[in-house]
């Protein structure tokens, strides 16, 4: 019998298209005048299957079977090349940090080629940790299980949270053991290695502008720049015209300013901080990508970061991630400017992501607190009193928001203070005190006249509000610990604990009371332990 991955159909538009690196050796290297350069995955020593993603499977027309195949871990772990693949490495630069770094480029991720399905879609194949590539630089080009685990689990979980982001097919451990020293302090340990097939419409980034850009090859800035209008934004050129103009050019940018928009506007609501934002890690299609040392809020805390290499400085801190997406989008109009020529019509696009974000904030403000419209004469103030609050004391945001849905409004007024903060305090990671109390109790006075306001004007019902609130407060997300639970099972070879957040990251939203324990603020131990609270970019 044929294995269905013999059925996969692959259409690889990017290798087809687009100027490929002549050099046939795989040896770290400047690549000018190409796009990507032919690499095939490192062989591993024994590939097999921890976890998979049936979704994802579905998406290129794979059966939830396909898991159990004997070739599976051989193709997703790089052993076994299927017909069609053209493994590719991709040429990018980037701003990290701040500053231009120059040449990065696919240096532990290869291009397996793009799964054509059914209804017509392209979806590129990639492996990460899949050996060396000429970006490599001076790194091995291979991925450790505790980073794979977090990848895999991560994407998953914010697809079903609803946040654009590359997905995760799998996850093969490589049965080799790959170098790191995990916190850069002259600690290098052996850890077993692996590998994550990230599937995504496309994984090119800002950076892959910049790079053409900084060299001033105008001409394959241009070809690239064409190439991406056409195959990855057919709803914004369904037409694709044979000559792009400057004024589809800036529709482009503006496109991409929207999306960014949006997606920054996601991670703020759930609580994600992305931990590097560096050009190269900024998807074009405004897909959250590269799940390096990210983390999600536990204590609500604008300035919190979870990269511990970015400690110092903190600029990829939580509440500063929308001001960087601008930062990091000012860079790709600087990259693309030679295509339009035009300074004024660029600022205007920076201008109108601004707009789109606190259109967004606003809106999700809102739903968040359950009211049907951020009304900024009366919310404004409601929610920055909230994040006062917050001040107070270290508030979970996961479970202040899912509290507070359960909040009745009409009856607030007969309730003492401390019945009031009774609602949230479960939210809280110590016992409150006196003007602690008060605040909070004022605050939940004040929202709940404004809820009352709210039902007047829209006829909602509390049960209503309670599931509007439920549908964009998660009540489940990829808490730091509980990854961290699941590597440290997985590092003993048992990945039942992968398979179960997997399972019941797949209904964020959902009460899904048999899973309560997950529901639950980040426990004392896990305060300052490595991988809970503290990440690095070694992964
Ligand atoms: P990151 O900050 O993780 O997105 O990575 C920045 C650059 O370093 C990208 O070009 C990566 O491909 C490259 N890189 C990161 N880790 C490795 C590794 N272990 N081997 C080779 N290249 C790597
Ligand atoms: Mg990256």
């Amino acid at each position: 019998m044929t294995s269905p991955l013999q059925e996969l159909v692959f259409d690889n538009r990017l290798v087809r298209e687009l100027p490929a690196d002549p050099e046939p050796d795989n040896y770290r290297r400047q690549v000018a005048n190409a796009v990507y350069s032919r690499v095939t995955p490192t062989p591993v020593a024994n590939p097999q299957l921890i976890a998979g993603a049936s979704e994802v499977a579905a998406l290129i027309d794979l059966p939830p079977t396909i898991f159990t195949d004997p070739q599976f871990a051989q193709v997703f772990g790089g052993n076994t090349l299927l017909a069609g693949m053209e493994p590719h490495a991709c040429v990018y630069g980037g701003h990290q940090f701040g500053n231009w770094a120059g040449q990065l480029g696919d240096g532990r991720a290869i291009n397996l080629g793009e799964v054509k399905n059914r209804r017509g879609e392209h979806w590129t194949l990639q492996l990460k940790g899949a050996g060396p590539t000429p970006y490599s630089r001076t790194a091995d080009g291979l991925a450790v299980l505790r980073s794979s685990v977090r990848e895999f689990l991560c994407s998953e979980a914010m697809y079903h949270l609803g946040v654009p982001t590359t997905r995760a097919l799998s996850l093969v451990s490589s049965g080799e053991l790959v170098r790191r020293d995990m916190f850069y302090d002259g600690n290098p340990q052996l850890e077993p290695g692996a590998i994550v097939c990230r599937v995504a419409p496309t994984f090119t980034r800002f950076g892959n502008f910049e790079i053409f850009s900084a060299r001033n090859d105008i001409a394959l800035l241009k070809q690239f720049t064409n190439f991406t209008l056409r195959t990855d934004f057919p709803d914004l050129f369904p037409a694709s015209p044979a000559e792009f103009t400057r004024a589809d050019y800036l529709r482009w940018f503006n496109e991409i300013g929207m999306r960014t928009a949006q997606l920054m506007a996601h991670w703020m609501r759930v609580g994600f901080v992305h931990g590097v934002m560096n050009t190269d890690n900024m998807s074009i299609l405004g897909l959250t990508i590269d799940y390096g040392p990210y983390g999600w809020l536990e204590g609500y805390d604008q300035d919190w970061t979870p990269n511990t290499t970015d400690a110092q400085g903190r600029r990829y801190r939580y509440g500063n991630q929308p001001r960087v997406a601008l930062w990091n989008l000012a860079q790709l109009a600087n990259a693309i400017y030679p295509l339009i020529d035009d300074v004024e019509p660029l600022q205007a696009a920076l201008e109108n992501y601004r707009v789109e974000y606190e259109r967004c904030a606003q809106r999700d403000a809102a739903a968040k607190l359950g009211l049907s419209q951020f009304d900024p004469a009366r919310d404004q103030a409601l929610n920055e009193n909230l994040l006062q609050c917050f001040q107070l004391i270290e508030t979970d945001m996961t479970i202040f928001y899912r509290k507070l849905a359960q909040l009745n409004a009409d009856d607030i007024p007969h309730y003492a203070d401390n019945q009031c903060v009774d609602i949230v305090r479960e939210s809280f990671y110590s016992s409150a005190d006196e003007n602690t109390e008060a605040q909070f109790a004022g605050w939940i006075r004040q929202y709940a006249q404004r809820l009352q306001q709210d039902y007047v004007l829209t006829g909602n019902t509390h049960e209503q509000k309670t599931a509007r609130m439920n549908a964009v407060n998660p009540k489940y997300v990829l808490r730091n610990y509980l990854a961290q639970q699941a590597i440290d099972k997985a590092t003993a070879g048992d990945y039942s604990e992968v398979e179960k957040l997997l399972h019941i990251l797949r209904n964020p939203y959902d009460e899904q009371p048999e899973y309560q324990d997950y529901f639950a603020k980040r426990p004392d131990w896990a305060r300052h332990k490595a991988g809970c609270s503290m990440l690095s970019c070694s992964s």
